[in-house]
């Protein structure tokens, strides 16, 4: 529990049920990126006999066992194994779940799931994937039109920024995710973002704004900094600019500048010099 600046009571994010069709499972694998552990979400419509798991976590018996208890006190059969992207904090669980129920894994980098409607045989929800490259170059985030809810893995939390996992990752596209997002929310088809790690965002379209001044003005202290002569080294940059984050997400930062470096020298805003 920690009290906010305004006296607020804030209590740790503990999953689950957060609408009619949709329960999070928390995985045990607290870290400082990861939160308090992968949200594994399972879906579906009450009185439905199938569900699908997205994102079952890291290689762990323990949680896969709770994921298959929860869902035999449901009554749900498991019809499909949806990853958002395959990190290690989110997919390798999907290969012990899927040989102990024979549901099949859904995935972008599996090859088997692409942009526009998703069937999934046993599962009776409308479910769209949608490309949401950039944190990752296999990115994905699934929409129940139903709810309004979007599964959108690691591409925004409600308590901090991602990282931009540069090389795999590019700020291009995750620019480009993040439009997508706030477009589907303006149209109203999405109400609500169940992300990867921590809480639910129920106010999408300001947290994509905020997101994205966050990146861009990353972006400008990234340049100004180079420009005022700082070595266009990730390291260097982290030093200058990261000093308010946590030593543990130093890593992460450098990927970050990185992602940053290439995306502000592929648009002439900085000089690459090879
Ligand atoms: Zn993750």
């Amino acid at each position: 529990m920690r009290i906010d600046m305004s006296g607020r009571v804030e209590t740790a994010w503990e999953g689950g049920w957060v609408s009619e069709c949709a329960y999070c499972m928390i995985a045990p694998n607290p870290s400082p990126l990861t939160n308090v552990g992968t949200n594994t979400w399972i879906v579906s419509p009450p009185g439905s006999k199938g569900c699908v798991v997205v994102d079952p976590g890291p290689r762990d018996s323990g949680h896969v066992r709770r994921i298959l208890s929860f869902c035999r006190a449901e009554e749900k059969r498991i019809a499909g194994i949806l990853l958002t992207h395959v990190h290690l904090d989110h997919a390798p669980a999907a290969e012990e779940l899927s040989s102990l129920t024979g549901a099949p894994v859904y995935s972008h980098a599996g090859g088997n799931v692409k942009e526009g409607k998703l069937s999934i045989p046993g599962f009776d929800m409308d479910v769209e994937v949608v490309l949401l490259f950039g944190h990752s170059s296999d990115s994905v985030g699934y929409l129940i039109e139903r709810e309004g809810l979007f599964l959108t893995g690691d591409v925004l939390f409600a308590h901090s920024s991602t990282m931009v996992c540069w090389p795999d990752g590019s700020l291009e596209q995750y620019l480009a995710s993040l439009d997508v997002i706030a477009g589907l929310v303006d149209v109203g088809r999405v109400s609500r973002l169940l992300t990867g790690h921590g809480k639910t965002i129920d106010d999408p379209a300001t947290r994509v704004a905020q997101c994205r001044r966050h990146r861009l003005k990353r972006l400008r202290q990234v340049v100004s900094a180079v420009r005022s002569g700082v070595p266009a080294k990730a390291d260097r940059i982290v030093d200058v600019i990261y000093n308010d984050v946590d030593s543990a997400l130093l890593q992460a930062a450098e990927r970050s500048v990185n992602a940053q470096l290439r995306y502000a020298f592929d648009r002439g805003l900085l000089e690459e010099h090879t």
